[in-house]
Parts: C-alpha cells; sequence; structure tokens
C-alpha cells in the first residue's frame, strides 16, 4: 500500500479536498501530513478536521506551533493570521470540539521515523529539517550557496527523510544535489543504491515553486512520485479577501505559486 504524503495546507481546504480526492482516486489510503495544517488560509477549523479524518497522523509545522504557543519569528502578515487562526480555534461553541483541536495540535509530533507499510527501510519525516525539525528551511540554492548545511543535515538522514516547510517540492541528493521535479523523468524520484536523499513534498495549501497547483508526493517502495492537482484557488483567495485580518496578499500569491 502506497503512501500519499501531504504537507503545508495552511488552511486551504479548497485545496486539501481537491488533493484528497485526488489520492482517493488513485486508490490510495494511507495519508501522512507533514504539519503546517493552519496559517495564511480562511478554512483552519475545517482543515484540522479533515487531515484529523484523513491522515494516519500529521507532524507539526511552525504555524501549528504558532497558533498553538506563540508565532515566532513570523512576518507581519503571518503572525496576523496566527492570531486570526487561534480566534478561530477559540470561537469553536461546542467545548468538547474546542478542546479536542487543541489536544490535536497540542500531540502532533516533530519527528517520525517509521518504515511504510509496503517498504523496506525506515524514512524519517519532519516538517522542516531532520536538525531543526519544526523551524528550519532547506532551499534548492543551498546546494550551491551552503552546500555543507545540506550535507551536515544529510549525515542525520538514514536513507529518505520527507519534509515540507519551503513550499518547494523537490528532491536534495547527497552530491549535494536538488531536483525539482520537472527536472525528474515523469516527475519520478527512484531511490537509489547508496544515495541518500531528502524529499520536499511542497504545499497543498501555498505553492511556492511559481507552479500554482496544489503539489503532493506518493510514496512507493521504490520511487517517490511527485503530483501535481489544479484547484478552485478564487475559492480561497475570495475567502482571504474577505477577512480583514487576513492580508489581500495572501490570497494574490495563490495565483502566482509564490
Ligand atoms: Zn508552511
Amino acid at each position: 500500500m502506497p503512501t500519499a504524503v501531504i504537507s503545508d495546507v495552511h488552511g486551504n481546504a479548497a485545496a486539501l479536498k481537491t488533493v484528497l480526492a485526488d489520492i482517493a482516486s488513485r486508490g490510495v489510503t494511507r495519508i501522512i501530513s507533514l504539519g503546517d495544517i493552519v496559517g495564511y488560509g480562511p478554512d483552519p477549523l475545517e482543515c484540522v478536521d479533515l487531515i484529523r479524518e484523513k491522515c494516519q497522523w500529521s507532524l507539526m509545522g511552525n504555524h501549528d506551533f504558532g497558533v498553538l504557543y506563540e508565532p515566532t519569528n513570523f512576518n507581519a502578515p503571518a503572525e496576523a493570521a496566527a492570531y486570526w487562526t487561534r480566534e478561530q480555534f477559540d470561537a469553536e461553541p461546542d467545548d468538547a470540539k474546542r478542546k479536542s483541536r487543541y489536544d490535536f495540535l497540542d500531540r502532533l509530533r516533530v519527528r517520525v521515523v517509521e518504515t511504510p507499510p509496503d517498504g523496506t527501510f525506515p524514512v524519517m519525516a519532519v516538517h522542516g529539517s531532520p536538525r531543526r525539525p519544526i523551524n528550519e528551511y532547506i532551499f534548492g540554492d543551498d546546494v550551491v550557496t551552503a552546500p555543507d548545511k545540506v550535507t551536515t543535515i544529510l549525515e542525520r538522514v538514514q536513507k529518505l527523510c520527507l519534509v515540507g516547510h519551503t513550499h518547494v517540492p523537490g528532491v536534495f541528493t547527497d552530491e549535494p544535489d536538488f531536483y525539482p521535479p520537472p527536472e525528474l523523468t515523469g516527475g519520478v524520484y527512484g531511490f537509489v543504491e547508496g544515495e541518500k536523499a531528502i524529499v520536499n513534498v511542497g504545499s497543498v495549501g501555498q505553492p511556492r515553486d511559481l507552479d500554482p497547483r496544489a503539489s503532493y508526493v506518493i510514496l512507493h517502495p521504490d520511487k517517490a512520485e511527485f503530483i501535481r492537482v489544479a484547484y478552485d484557488i478564487a475559492a480561497t483567495a475570495e475567502k482571504i479577501k474577505a477577512i480583514p485580518q487576513l492580508s489581500d496578499w495572501l490570497g494574490d500569491r495563490l495565483y502566482e505559486g509564490r
């Protein structure tokens, strides 16, 4: 049974529902989430409820942490969105529902290492990076501008690590090198004997690689398959623009994938 790996939903229910339908249409029933369920987007409660229902587990991202505790190192629109998101959690009139959503956020793990049901080796999953699971960004440019950083991070990886956080999908290998999905044949990274890799699955709810379609990965025993799905961007962008606490830019950027 392959595993669908989603990340950075960011309160975008239109994108999440489209991705969940795409996953179901492929007959894939096991889904994991790498965190940042909320933040930026207009549907945080719906997204948390869907992730709880559909995913085997989720990790904690920096935005989930920001809503649960406090936003740290956020820019102004992200911080405002975090406080607005917390207000939505607090405004839930049903005591049990409100508490169970907070409990869910509170129990999100920062790092999981497990062998997938159809896998042959343990796979690490973190939101950011293996050395700073919630907060560190690993950028494609790092393989040129900071190769030691990538090499040092890869030392913590046994064979394969799944990440999100930058909202830019692709594969880091131990050259070090970075391959965006269009540079991979058929958008597939086949695992290579003796090669370590960090696979960034991209973002469901706020892609930043100039492709506005929702991004996710299907993990097979021998390969990672990158998938893009078009969704109703206007549905989410219009909701964002109707909420004063959410910057219009958070809607505009969805159309451009940046
Ligand atoms: Zn994110």
